[in-house]
């Protein structure tokens, strides 16, 4: 499996020159299963660019169904979506996917219609090109193309859901933010991500930040190490970076988590795992 991180920037993309080293694009993250499928998850601004890269593939793409499964839809999370060139392209189909409990509570199809509607955008949703699906997976545990999967809501307003894969080849890959654990750790975090071989976690602040900004849905670096911590995970990748944390502040950060977990960077736009 590959993880390829196209957008980690939390809230708003940046576009400055002291936030290229880790990127500047909002949530996105491509990962590409060795039986060919594709699950993207989430549609920030990165989508825009990893649309591209796929359409360059397109003669060798295995499969052209494309899924895109997401945490939750605030602006973050969908901004990206208008821009995802396979969705203009016929012989896509693109499969909008919903993965957990409660989720069928959330009327999906209207959300991207009025995303697309034209007060905000100049091509509605049904003439954009590609067919267009809209999948629901209710339960906390399913499996998905032959994969394990485990689904799990958490804390965050609105509510958002972490995944977590297991691989055919015994790895596993646990994506989790737009987290706020609150006063101590969500124990069901730490049970997803046990013994996980890569944890993405967010870490939009650090601990003094995040006691003036408590009820805006995010997690502080240390919390993040803590829940690496608490479930044995082997490496972990920070994301969802505060657009006002420049390359500076992050690489100072960095340093400061790797001092307490070495096996931990942060997540920036471009990178890729192999799993
Ligand atoms: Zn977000
Ligand atoms: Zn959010």
């Amino acid at each position: 499996m590959k993880i390829t991180f196209y957008g980690t920037r939390g809230s708003i993309p940046v576009c400055d020159p002291n936030f290229i080293k880790y990127g500047g694009n909002t949530s996105s993250t491509l990962l590409e299963f060795d039986d060919g499928n594709f699950l993207i998850c989430d549609a920030g601004t990165g989508i825009r660019k990893l649309g591209k890269d796929l359409l360059n593939r397109k003669d060798s793409l295995p499969i052209r169904q494309l899924v895109i499964a997401f945490t939750h839809f605030h602006w973050d999370h969908i901004q990206g979506f208008p821009f995802f060139r396979p969705a203009y392209d016929p012989d896509f189909r693109i499969v909008i996917y919903s993965m957990g409990v409660d989720r069928r509570k959330q009327d999906i199809p209207s959300l991207f219609k009025t995303q697309m509607q034209s007060s905000y955008f100049p091509v509605p949703l049904g003439k954009m090109g590609a067919k267009f699906s809209f999948a629901y997976m209710l339960d906390e545990e399913l499996i998905w193309k032959g994969k394990q999967v485990r689904v799990i809501k958490h804390q965050h307003p609105g509510d958002a859901y972490s995944f977590r894969f297991d691989l055919e080849n015994g790895k596993s890959f646990v994506f989790c933010t737009d987290i706020e654990h609150g006063e101590t750790i969500d124990p069901r975090v730490v049970e997803l991500a046990q013994n996980a071989d890569v944890l993405v976690h967010d870490a939009q602040y650090t601990e003094e930040e995040l006691k003036v900004r408590r009820g805006w849905g995010h997690s502080s670096w240390e919390q993040a190490v803590e829940v690496a911590q608490m479930a044995n995970v082997k490496n972990l990748y920070l994301t969802h970076h505060d657009p006002d944390h420049n390359d500076d502040f992050l690489a100072d950060m960095e340093a400061k988590c790797q001092a307490r977990f070495p096996s931990s960077q942060m997540a920036r736009d471009g990178m890729s795992i192999i799993l």
